[in-house]
């Protein structure tokens, strides 16, 4: 009999999108004539710069050219992006990485998912809350979450609430965890810590033998001096930390599909018996064994992300977001509700006014001005009460969205 993993069984279904989707459709068939404005994607909406396009085209040639062509390639990376990742993601913040410390991959997506594989069931995991909800589900589905509270919490699991009454800073954890998932900027809050802060989790991460699985998706959106753009800036991290970075936010690689992941060689998981095992060494063994490389046309899309012109257009990219979110941010808190993020991320977080919860939030915006946001509930306990939207839209729609909010919205 095939005996399935009933972990999977344990995971609820994925509430929170399909009931947005379903509660937009009810009001769009009742209000046919209704003009929504979506503010509720974590998707960008800009195309790819025309650095990555040029580098593109030019790798699809060369796959037409027998002289040229690429068949099965390294599957941590090409040297030639991995060369460039070191030198201008690394080397600029005098951090001094080898290449054989980066895995170049298909989406921080599947390497924050992927990565809680190569350490034991009886792991204990920390994660922020609210959060993104992958963490939490590979580790539902691979058996250490134990059961679901009616409180939304699993019971086997840390949870380390973020909101404005610690202003956002994660406390450290009063019992022992081993692997923490922390994510700066952070989705869904916007928000970041100082590298004071920061460097907490590093010293605790050290005193206990933890490991820190350090989500930098949104390094790009970074705008304050003393936010660390890595987690490598922290002095000690390159011994307890690993760092996945994306191309999907600061370029638009969403649909295009290229990120990586950090593991220095000095960082360590133990043996039963108490023996130190290189991370390095079984991250590369599950990576070869299951993975089979970004194709070779897109890390030479990604590798244009570096050049002189890459990088004057996707730093306009970032640019155009951080106008949004400037204008959300200011907008709504013109109204009188609480926001913060926004700052250093494309994420704006709001408080729901007068102790509404997140779902009546979502409800009232949608019906009054036609503009869908995501409840904050949806990412975590701590979640609920506030409210998320995202400057990944339109210059165009931003703006109608915030004349609404400020003309036509009555709290
Ligand atoms: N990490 C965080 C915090 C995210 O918000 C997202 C996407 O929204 C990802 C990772 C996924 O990134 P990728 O597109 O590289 O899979």
């Amino acid at each position: 009999m095939a005996l399935i993993n009933e972990n999977y069984l344990k995971l609820p279904g994925s509430y929170l999108f399909s009931e947005i989707a379903r509660r937009v459709e009810a009001y769009k068939n009742a209000n046919p004539e209704a003009n929504i404005i979506r503010l509720g994607i974590g998707d960008v909406t800009k195309p790819l710069p025309e650095a990555v396009i040029n580098g593109l085209h030019t790798a699809v040639d060369e796959m037409a050219d027998e002289k040229t062509f690429k068949g099965y390639g390294p599957e941590q990376g090409y040297d030639f992006l991995l060369e460039k990742i070191v030198a201008f993601d690394f080397k600029t913040r005098g951090v001094d990485l080898a290449t054989d410390e980066i895995f170049v991959s298909d989406g921080s997506k599947s390497d924050t998912a992927n990565f809680q594989e190569i350490f034991s069931q009886n792991t204990k995991i920390a994660i922020t809350d609210p959060v993104y909800p992958v963490y939490v589900d590979s580790n539902v589905m691979a058996g250490r979450s134990g059961t679901l509270g009616a409180d939304g919490k699993w019971s086997d699991m840390v949870y380390i609430p973020c909101t404005a009454e610690n202003a956002f800073v994660p406390q450290l954890p009063t019992e022992k965890v081993d692997l923490i998932y922390l994510c700066f900027p952070n989705n869904p809050t916007g928000t970041t810590i100082t590298k004071t802060e920061l460097k907490k989790w590093v010293d605790y991460a050290k005193a206990n033998q933890a490991i820190i699985l350090y989500d930098a998706a949104y390094e790009a959106y970074i705008q304050e001096e003393d936010v660390a753009h890595s987690i490598y800036e922290i002095d000690g991290a390159k011994e307890v930390a690993i760092e996945f970075r994306s191309f999907s936010k600061n370029a638009g690689f969403t649909g295009t599909r290229c990120s990586y992941v950090v593991v220095p060689k000095q960082v360590m998981g133990y043996t039963e018996a108490g023996d130190p095992i290189e991370i390095n060494k079984l991250w590369n063994r599950r990576h070869c064994t299951k993975f089979n490389g970004v194709p070779y046309i897109i890390q030479k899309g990604a590798e244009a992300v570096y050049t002189e012109a890459g990088q004057a257009q996707i730093k306009a990219l970032v640019e155009y977001y951080m106008t949004n979110a400037k204008m959300i941010r200011e907008g709504v808190a013109s109204t009188g509700i609480e926001v913060f993020g926004g700052v250093n991320a494309p994420y704006i977080w709001l408080k729901t006014p007068a102790g509404m919860d997140s779902w009546s939030f979502f409800d009232k915006l949608l019906t009054e001005v036609n503009i869908v946001g995501t409840p904050g509930v949806g990412f975590g306990p701590s979640g609920e009460g506030y409210f998320r939207l995202t400057a990944f839209g339109s210059k165009e729609n931003t703006e109608e969205a915030i004349r609404r909010i400020t003309t036509e919205f009555k709290l």
